[in-house]
């Protein structure tokens, strides 16, 4: 392990739980819910269904290197050039596209205290120096985060709505932020959870790659589109950041059904609203369950809820293992009194909600 680069030694694996037919077998349970990594609960799209049969016979031949038609589609959706679009693995992908272009060994990352743990992975990987802004109220401190910035400083990561809090910064926070940001800083903007937010709350932040060409906004196909096992992301930017990142990104990052899914899904309007009902419902279901019981829980604009469970989170979450519930501790994200809860469908919601009055009375 002395071979490894520093940043990499320090770095834990990222924790992913037994496949969740593994686990039944293993407990002995008949049914298991899991509400653990912020999926679509819904299945997929059938439009998205139809679709992939008929590309099946393609798949002897290589992906559109280029994913012409599906970048040709998000450019129309945020009316900016094809080559401000950039295609990623899952946005994963994207966010280590993003570090590997422009991140060196000698430069300082900044994130929030509860960031997403891809922020100081991929900034761990380079061999760069992370630093994590205490956090306000569970988010964004962006007054502390501005005051961390200096010259060293080449790259923010800012979550919106943030994992694993749901906290939320309005577009005038956002659009503040953005525009005190130093230019030798790249302000990576990963809205994973953008279409949850009620429309009228929405930052037009696509919009403001045309101002500033040291922004990246990130999107993701794998939570209210309902692709996450297909991996697709994008980054919208200035056309020189997008030139950069396709120097280093792989030629076929994304494969030939999770461009047609993508392309397809992004016309699915009946499916994504669907998705957005439903989690608003799930949502009240659980903020309602929670207020019953006198449970603490971060208000979330994202697709789960974290909740303040006490002391024994980690033992609770075993048990609520043990009663076939899968959620996410967040211990390692600087929550340890917490548990994530993704919301799922209302018997699955109900599953968490009962086996909670049974372990909790
Ligand atoms: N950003 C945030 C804030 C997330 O929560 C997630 C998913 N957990 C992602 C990015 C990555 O999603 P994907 O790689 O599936 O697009």
């Amino acid at each position: 392990s002395e071979l490894a680069n520093p940043g990499v030694r320090q770095l834990q694996p990222y924790q992913a739980g037994k496949p969740v037919t593994e686990l039944q077998r293993e407990l002995g349970l008949t049914k298991v819910v899991k509400l653990a990594s912020n999926e679509n609960p819904l299945g997929l799209s059938s439009k998205v269904k139809q679709a992939l049969a008929a590309e099946l016979a393609d798949l002897p031949r290589y992906p559109d290197a280029n994913g012409y038609y599906l970048k040709s589609r998000l450019a129309e959706l945020h009316g900016v050039d094809i080559k401000q679009i950039t295609l990623g693995n899952g946005s994963n992908d994207v966010l280590e596209i993003l570090a590997r272009t422009f991140v060196g060994p000698e430069h300082q990352v900044v994130f929030s205290q509860h960031a997403f743990v891809v922020y100081p992975l991929v900034t761990q990987a380079i061999g760069a120096t992370p630093v994590a802004v205490p956090a306000k109220d569970y988010g964004h401190d962006l007054d502390a985060m501005l005051a961390a910035i200096n010259e060293k400083t080449r790259m923010v990561f800012i979550a919106n709505p943030n994992n694993p809090t749901g906290t939320f910064l309005t577009t005038a926070e956002l659009k503040a932020f953005v525009e005190k940001v130093p230019e030798h800083v790249i302000v990576v903007l990963d809205e994973a959870y953008y279409e949850y937010v009620p429309e009228a709350e929405r930052a037009p932040s696509t919009d403001w790659v045309a101002e500033h060409s040291n922004l990246v906004v990130s999107r993701t196909f794998s939570k209210a589109y309902g692709l996450a096992g297909l991996r697709a992301g994008y980054a919208v930017s200035h056309v020189d950041v997008a030139d950069l990142m396709n120097r280093i990104r792989q030629p076929f990052n994304m494969n030939s059904l999770s461009l047609k899914a993508a392309e397809v899904v992004l016309d699915d309007h009946d499916y994504i609203q669907r998705s957005v009902e439903i989690n608003r419902q799930g949502m009240q279901q659980l903020t309602e369950f929670c207020e019953q019981q006198g449970l603490n829980y971060i208000p979330s604009y994202g697709n789960f809820l974290t909740i303040e469970v006490g002391d024994d989170a980690a033992e609770l979450y075993q048990q609520l293992l043990h009663e076939g519930v899968i959620v996410r501790p967040v211990a390692g994200y600087q929550l340890p009194r917490h548990l994530r809860v993704s919301i799922g469908l209302p018997e699955e919601n109900d599953a968490f909600i009962q086996a909670m009055k049974k372990l909790r009375g």
